[in-house]
């Protein structure tokens, strides 16, 4: 198969393409053509994509669940998944300090920079911390209730409910187990054909990757920049050495800690895990969203990396929800960069207090674009730092927004190799692209 014809280039190119053209359309001041007649393909792929992750979830975690001998195992799974990505946290919060304070990007901004900032974003910021604090107001055990639904047509309506279709993918796929074989298996047979039919509707959205992830770009420099392209670019001169740090972090949290966790705990060579992985991160990266990016996180952990479907069906849709190492790693550079500004000097008991917060923020935080600049503010309070801050960092987050989601992704994908692999479940990789190929059997 000639390079050009293989996924991830086309989407590079899409992407590449994307990029120019939203640089010339802000400095010619085409900003309302883009936004009126090519973003709009941005957002009709990612609603596409958004679209199938409830009954990819739900087919794919009931015949999961139901192929299992056991339901000792589920748990077993379960407790390790969320052991592990608690911990693949923790390391990249402690990655982002460690960076953070070692370069400290806050001691460069100029005094009458953050005057500026602080009141070009003042209203957004304050309308972030109102969105937080309603978050923090609630009870302790408010999580865990939010997770069983009262009724399922309610959470299959919505999809930052995704851990309330897990739940009840659980639920049916523990009852149909229950039942004898004869009595289970026609409900079975839709779930199994179901999720047949979903994961080849993601090879088919996937053809118009190359266009959305055009048109997501554009749009997105559009809105970000506007018609005004040295304005942004001044930005990013000012916040040049904080984005920095948090790329800088970012980095070494994909390619050290990763490569390391995969080497340490799995059979998997981390560069096949990269190449199988890449779409997905180029789509992460493209759309700011991991759950927009789950279907397609899924069929390569699944057909590329040889991930057994029953570890990717639980623990992917768990992962895109709850483990944001990308995010975590950016709340806690940006909680230090914050107080480094404002010339606040933080102890140690305030970096441990920032791994602990920003461990619960990033849990917290929904798998939507710009969701982790909102619990920011969990973080800033709790090491007293004044939240008003956050109005400084709004200017770059869309872009750091990108990158912290294709980590998120990467970090989803890599945990459940290594759980596959401590199961038994993990395959050989299968990098060939010439299967993806659409095909009709009628
Ligand atoms: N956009 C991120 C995600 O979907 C969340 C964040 O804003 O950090 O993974």
């Amino acid at each position: 198969m000639p390079w050009y014809r293989k996924l991830h280039w086309q989407i590079i190119i899409g992407l590449t393409l994307g990029l120019i053209y939203g640089v010339i359309a802000a400095s010619q001041g085409w900003g309302q053509f883009t936004t009126d007649w090519i973003a709009p393909w941005g957002t009709i792929f990612v609603n596409a994509l958004k679209l199938i992750a409830v009954p990819l979830v739900l087919a794919s975690l009931v015949t999961g669940v139901a192929s299992l001998s056991d339901l000792r195992k589920l748990s077993r799974i379960g407790g390790k998944t969320i052991a592990i990505y608690i911990g693949t946290t923790a390391v990249a919060v402690t990655i982002g300090l460690l960076v953070v304070n070692i370069m400290k990007p806050g001691h460069r901004v100029p005094q009458e920079m953050r005057a500026q900032l602080q009141e070009t974003y003042a209203t957004r910021a304050a309308s972030g911390a109102a969105a937080a604090r309603e978050t923090q107001e609630r009870g302790p055990l408010q999580m865990i209730v939010d997770i069983v639904p009262d009724n399922a047509t309610t959470s299959f309506g919505d999809n930052r409910k995704m851990l309330q279709v897990v739940f009840i993918a659980l639920f049916i796929g523990i009852g149909l187990i229950q039942l004898p074989a004869d009595k289970g298996k026609p409900m079975l047979e839709v779930f199994s054909s179901l999720n047949d039919i979903v994961i080849r509707l993601v090879d088919l959205i996937m053809l118009a990757a190359p266009v959305g992830v055009f048109a997501l770009i554009a749009g997105t420099i559009t809105s970000v920049a506007g018609d005004d392209l040295g304005q942004i670019l001044e930005l990013i001169g000012a916040l040049g050495f904080y984005s920095l740090a948090v790329v800088f972090g970012l980095m070494i949290q994909m390619f050290v800690t990763y490569p390391l966790l995969l080497r340490s705990m799995s059979p998997m060579n981390p560069l096949t895990f990269f190449k199988g992985i890449f779409p997905a991160q180029l789509l992460a990266f493209s759309s700011s969203s991991s759950a927009a990016t789950l279907p397609v996180t899924m069929e390569r952990c699944e057909e590329k990396l040889g991930v057994h479907e029953e570890i990717t069906s639980f623990v992917l849709p768990l992962g895109a929800t709850i483990n944001m190492d990308g995010t975590g790693l950016y709340q806690g550079v940006a909680a230090v960069f914050i107080a480094q500004a404002l010339g606040m000097s933080l102890g140690i008991g305030a970096q441990i207090t920032i791994i602990l917060t920003a461990v619960l923020a990033s849990i917290g935080t929904a798998a939507v674009p710009g969701a982790g600049i909102i619990m920011l503010v969990i973080i800033l309070e709790a090491i007293h730092v004044p939240t008003e801050g956050i109005a400084l960092i709004l200017g770059v987050d869309r872009i750091l927004d990108m990158l912290r989601t294709a980590t998120n992704v990467t970090g989803d994908a890599t945990v459940a190799t290594v759980v596959a692999a401590s199961e038994g479940l993990l395959g050989t990789p299968n990098l060939d692209e010439s299967a993806d190929q659409i095909r009709t059997h009628r």
